[in-house]
């Protein structure tokens, strides 16, 4: 294998990120593959013993394990560090797999956690049931209250931990203050960007110590494969969460990680041109709909915040209709829309996420995070927008709108 420009961060570091998306990380074999190569291989040779050994003692560069090391994979984890302007990155074997092993990896029994209320379910879970059965105190709050980040704080907090968008109410989280709060307490900031990707978001930006991901979401961008990332400083990813990902073994395949890398290619073009088709469709729906949920339109609670933080809206946004029985007419009558509670793919896909992706929560909470009855949430693909805002219009009408 031989590096090529795209690992020299020297070099690299000065590119933009459209070709970092395409160029960062590229190893090529002595056939000088154009696409990245996938080594489907679980384990390593070597030339003698003294060579594994000079490996395994970490004195030689090389691969010995694929839960440690895998050409596929590394090389989407230096792409994917480059588009965050990361240190270092690692992937996972999904976007839970990653946001999991981003709080375990750090939290030890007697600390506490802060995280917004409004989160993805099983990210909820994590807060709610996993961490405390460990002896890690948490507390939830409303994300969008600056104040109560701040009143949160214990001596033992050690995480915060928040999606912004968050899925599905898409709150939007003050990064800069809540950053800058984190760090003056010496607590580490875990952002879940998967409503974003690096393409639309880069929460370092505004002083986020870790970035996660769902690779699965905009990053595949075309509904294939489960895949997830960690973003951070060099230290975080070698010291901490290294330790805990070597030997729990979360990790990506490399099948998976090659299929990301090809997503990668093209994530800006569709990122921002799904922001755009959402745009459009928001701005058909505002008025026809009781509410709307999306960070393009002024209507939003914090739509300057979402314009500083966010290059463009994003493909997701919910709204909020009369009830579970109007929600279920509309997904009922779409005809181009598939109903799916998947997100970030090229096709446009409805869900609604108190039937779904929220369905493993008590109503009282659901209601407490914003999760109505009534609400649905969208992802807009690169569907020719005017057909999505007919079917829309359609559907709208069938169920009495
Ligand atoms: C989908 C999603 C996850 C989980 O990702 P998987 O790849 O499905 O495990 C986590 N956080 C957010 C905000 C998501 O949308």
């Amino acid at each position: 294998m031989k590096k090529t420009t795209g690992t020299d961060r020297s070099i690299t570091q000065k590119w933009r990120p459209a070709t970092q998306a395409i160029r960062g990380g590229t190893w090529r074999s002595e056939h000088g593959e154009t696409s990245e190569a996938l080594f489907l291989t679980s384990g390593y040779t070597y030339d003698d013993a003294a060579t594994v050994a000079a490996r395994f003692a970490g004195e030689q560069d090389g691969m010995t394990y694929s839960r440690l090391q895998n050409p596929t994979v590394a090389m989407l984890e230096e792409r994917i560090a480059l588009m965050e302007g990361a240190e270092a990155c690692r992937t996972q074997a999904s976007g839970m797999a990653a946001m999991t092993a981003a709080l375990l990896c750090q939290l030890s029994a007697g600390d506490h956690c802060v995280a917004a209320r409004a989160a993805f379910g099983s990210c909820r879970w994590l807060v709610d049931s996993l961490l405390p059965r460990f002896g890690i105190e948490t507390t939830v709050i409303d994300s969008a209250d600056n104040a109560a980040w701040e009143e949160a704080i214990r001596p033992n907090t050690k995480v915060f931990f928040f999606e912004s968008p968050a899925n599905p109410t898409l709150d939007i989280v003050d990064m800069e203050f809540v950053c800058k709060l984190a760090s003056a307490h010496g607590i580490v900031t875990v952002v879940d960007n998967a409503f974003c990707s690096p393409a639309l978001q880069r929460p370092m930006e505004f002083g986020a110590d870790v970035v996660a991901y769902s690779a699965t979401k905009l990053m595949d961008g075309q509904g294939r494969v489960l895949a997830g990332a960690i973003c951070g400083t060099e230290e975080f990813i070698n010291e901490t969460l290294l330790p805990f990902q070597r030997n729990t073994g979360p990790n990506c395949a490399p099948f998976n990680a090659w299929v990301v890398h090809k997503g990668l290619e093209t994530l800006s073009l569709r990122a921002h041109k799904q922001s755009e088709n959402a745009l459009k469709l928001g701005q058909f729906m505002e008025g026809r709909v009781p509410h709307m949920l999306h960070p393009g339109l002024a209507s939003h609670p914090r739509f300057d915040l979402a314009q500083k933080q966010m290059d463009a809206c994003g493909p997701i946004f919910s709204f909020v209709v009369d009830g579970r029985a109007q929600a279920h007419a509309i997904l009922d009558a779409l005809q181009l829309v598939d109903i799916s509670n998947n997100i970030g793919d090229a096709r446009s896909l409805m869900c609604h996420p108190a039937s779904t992706t929220h369905a493993g929560m008590s109503e009282e909470d659901r209601a407490e995070m914003g999760v109505l009855e009534g609400m649905l949430r969208i992802n807009v693909g690169l569907e020719d927008p005017q057909d999505i805002i007919e079917d829309m219009d359609q559907a709208l009408t069938a169920a009495g709108l």
